[in-house]
């Protein structure tokens, strides 16, 4: 049996793994291909596009896309998208300045609250990736205020923390567009685990999305069984993967979490029809 992992995050946004152990890690667990899926960056897509060549491994070139929709919750992968694309890659600028923006704004509250956190701290430990709340919270864990993520996720930075903002990005419909004109397919990501998204989706068919993400280590058996047939009555693609952020959240799901090789040849036969 063949398998893949469609959903995979790198150094480039909150992942802890380089495209180099991400590549090393999808072959020692047999794994026939894989997708880069970055927050809102293309960054680490060129690297592991030529690791997976070298090392036999079948790769397709995404991202995943926060949009403005339920409360800036909504994600959307792009598969097969053009990294050369101007327009997608003035959409991915925007949100790097909006990322930067927003946490910046963040630390400010911190320290309004009386948490000395530094803003250039968070952005050495981002490192040039796609900034996001994880690399916040990295940081006060390393100036002791919290004990562990979690703890800065639920006090300080989810919805309904003490400093929580939301992030400035674009509408669905203007996201998947984005997608579509960088010769990409668009997929609503994770349905089952964003709060709201499930009853979103007859919106997103309206707006041209091409497919649902099924497999995901946080939908349970009937919620990948409801996606799966709401996908097959409507004619659209089905994709999955394991979310993996590298060290970041426990156990790397790279590996552990796998799909089989199918979803990858259906993605791959549907952006290769005419
Ligand atoms: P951002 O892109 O800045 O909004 O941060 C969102 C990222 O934070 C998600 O992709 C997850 O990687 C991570 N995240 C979200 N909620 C939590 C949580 N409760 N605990 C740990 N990590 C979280
Ligand atoms: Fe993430
Ligand atoms: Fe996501
Ligand atoms: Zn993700």
């Amino acid at each position: 049996m063949k398998y893949c992992d469609l959903h995979i995050h790198s150094k480039a946004s909150d992942g802890t793994f380089s495209p180099a152990e991400i590549v090393e890690r999808a072959r020692n667990f047999h794994l026939s291909g894989i997708a880069i899926t970055d927050h809102d960056t293309v960054s680490a897509i060129e690297e592991t596009r030529a690791l997976c060549a070298e090392r036999g491994l079948e790769f397709i070139p995404a991202v995943e896309l926060s949009t403005s929709a339920l409360e800036g919750r909504m994600h959307i992968l792009g598969y097969y998208i053009d990294t050369d694309n101007v327009e997608l890659n003035g959409l991915t600028e925007g949100m790097s300045t909006s990322r930067h923006n927003r946490i910046s704004a963040m630390c400010e509250r911190l320290r309004e609250i009386g948490i000395p956190c530094d803003y250039d701290e968070v952005r050495r430990i981002a490192d040039g990736a796609s900034i996001g709340r994880p690399h916040l919270a990295e940081h006060m864990v390393n100036i002791g205020v919290v004990r562990n993520v979690r703890q800065a996720f639920y006090e300080y930075l989810a919805e309904g923390g003490k400093v929580y903002i939301s992030k400035k990005s674009n509408p669905p419909e203007q996201t998947i567009e984005t997608i579509h004109r960088a010769g990409g397919l668009a997929i609503a990501a994770h349905p089952g685990v964003t709060h709201g998204m499930m009853d979103f989706l007859p919106e997103l068919v309206d707006m041209g999305i091409d497919g649902f993400e099924a497999y995901y280590p946080g939908h349970d058996h009937e919620t990948t069984s409801k996606i799966l047939s709401m996908a097959k009555d409507l004619g659209l693609l089905v994709t999955g993967g394991s979310d993996c952020h590298g060290m970041r959240k426990g156990q790397p799901m790279l590996g552990i979490f796998k799909v089989k090789f199918d979803v990858f040849e259906g993605l791959r036969d549907a952006h290769s029809r005419p």
